[in-house]
């Protein structure tokens, strides 16, 4: 089964249910400032949640387009390093607002991968919140799932593991306890099962967690209950989807192999020569061409603040990635009709936009362009330089400022660098120096209070290369002179 088929299945399974097909909201959320981007699928339906918003419906089923490069829900830096995490990806999600709560959750989630989708049960595993025995016992006396195989975690609150069994959104609003499945991809891989020292492999891969949404979490963390007992779950497409295309990693579903190829193709056409088809640095730029496209769809472009700053972060990235394989001018603009071809259907916004989403990277990555080379040198040659230095392992501070302010390396590219070589930076040193600029700047009375700002222009609607050109060098000369 394709992505595509797999996405359309789930939401047919949920419709049988009496779930209403709700569309995807926008990665931008709209009116909700404690989020950057939308994490997860209940996002548009958080004030339901809170009982302040009110549906026709009380079943929905989602396919959400979800960004984790920021804020509370981060994987930026899991890109390129694990099977399983994206920047982008689509949560697939069925909610109860009121309805039904944790029993009929669990039959439907062990029906759709048990009897749907035909997943061997003994490949599969179960967490619950640990002090939830109302789930335990359903897992266990209803469903029949073998008790060794359910396995309780707890908050993480102080836990030296990384599983999480209480889900929040944010460090505000609607959360409560979960349990998770997880999909057992073998012993040949590396890793140990929730809860376990060694769980951060990726042999026991989280595909789907059901939330039960019970309350609101306050800025004091005080948690109030909500009006009405609720069901919140969210299952990664593209996790899902390599379980059943027998692969591990999600780089290996057919959605990534073609976006992998096309990375390839067009890195090799701008100067790559016959780059390593297996190079991680392909895996970080086919997942990173779908978050910037995303982005830039719902009106954001790259600046030196908020939203925008994320989108440039990531564009330059993957410019970078494609730098290390040889690309020595622009390539990661032309990825942008593969993923159009590989998800216009699903998301047609992409086929309106395809011009505009293509030609923001574009510019972009002329600018970057210019100074990539010769920032890559310098911190080459730091880097090389280290051994003589102490501390060996860490990267002077100042220098992860210049190459920020002279040659426009993010402060997490240089990192992203720094990490191949199992050098880390002096991240105190190099806020002093942003700091120290900062103050000379506000007392040259120069400060521009670039911080906070944000592209504010026409959000779905290209209007031709002209307008956007000029939008754009306004609000670049804006952040940048
Ligand atoms: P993990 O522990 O693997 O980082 P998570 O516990 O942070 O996942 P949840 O917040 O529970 O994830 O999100 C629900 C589901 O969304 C996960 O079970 C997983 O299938 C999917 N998912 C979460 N983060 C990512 C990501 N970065 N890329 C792809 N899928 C993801
Ligand atoms: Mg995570
Ligand atoms: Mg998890
Ligand atoms: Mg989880």
């Amino acid at each position: 089964m394709k992505v595509n088929e797999i996405r359309q299945k789930y939401l047919d399974f949920f419709a049988s249910k009496g779930h209403q097909v709700v569309s995807s909201s926008p990665v931008v959320p709209g009116d909700d400032p404690t989020l950057l981007f939308t994490n997860a699928g209940m996002n548009q339906f958080k004030d339901v949640f809170l009982g302040f918003d009110k549906r026709p419906y009380s079943r929905a089923t989602t396919a959400q387009k979800c960004i984790r490069a920021g804020g509370k829900h981060n994987d930026l830096d899991n890109v390129g390093y694990t099977a399983r995490h994206h920047t982008f990806f689509e949560m697939l999600g069925n909610f109860s607002f009121g309805d039904y709560f944790k029993e009929d959750a669990i039959q439907f989630a062990w029906e759709l991968l048990t009897e749907v989708f035909q997943l061997p049960k003994e490949k599969l595993l179960v967490t619950v919140y640990s002090e939830d025995q109302e789930a335990f016992d359903i897992w266990t006396k209803k469903v029949g799932v073998l008790p060794e195989r359910v396995i309780r975690i707890g908050d993480n609150k102080g836990a030296r593991y990384a599983s999480d069994n209480f889900w929040m959104m944010g460090d505000t609003g609607p959360c409560g306890p979960c349990t998770e499945i997880f999909y057992d991809h073998g012993p040949e891989i590396a890793g140990g099962p929730p809860g376990s020292p060694d769980e951060d492999g990726d042999r026991y891969i989280e595909i789907w967690n059901n939330v039960f949404m019970q309350f609101n979490r306050d800025e004091n963390g005080v948690m109030h209950p909500l009006p009405k007992k609720s069901v919140d779950t969210g299952m990664g497409l593209e996790r899902i989807s390599a379980v059943l295309q027998h692969v591990h990693s999600n780089y290996e579903i057919d959605l990534f192999v073609h976006l992998i190829a096309a990375a390839k193709a067009a890195v090799d056409q701008a100067g790559g020569n016959q780059c390593d088809p297996n190079s991680p640095s392909l895996k970080v730029i086919a997942d990173h061409v779908r978050a910037c496209s995303f982005t830039i769809v719902d009106g954001v472009i790259p600046g030196n603040a908020g939203r925008g700053y994320v989108l440039r972060r990531i564009t330059r990235r993957a410019i970078r990635h494609g730098y290390k394989l040889g690309a020595r001018t622009p390539f990661f603009y032309s990825i942008v009709k593969s993923l159009v071809q590989e998800m216009g259907s699903a998301y047609p916004e992409l086929v309106q936009q395809e011009e505009k989403i293509t030609e923001v990277i574009r510019m972009e990555e002329e600018r970057f362009f210019q100074t990539i080379a010769n920032g890559m040198e310098i911190l080459e040659e730091a880097i090389s330089q280290l051994g003589q230095n102490q501390p060996a392992n860490t990267l002077d501070g100042e220098i992860a400022f210049k190459l920020h302010d002279t040659f426009g390396f993010p402060l997490d590219l240089t990192a992203d660098v720094c990490r191949e070589r199992n050098v880390q930076v002096d991240e105190v040193g190099f806020e002093k120096c942003m700091q120290h600029q900062r103050d000379q700047a506000r007392a040259a009375g120069k400060f521009k209070m670039a911080q906070g700002l944000e592209y504010q222009g026409p959000a779905t609607q290209f209007v031709g290369y002209d307008h956007l050109h000029s939008e754009q060098s306004t609000v670049l000369a804006l952040y940048v002179d």
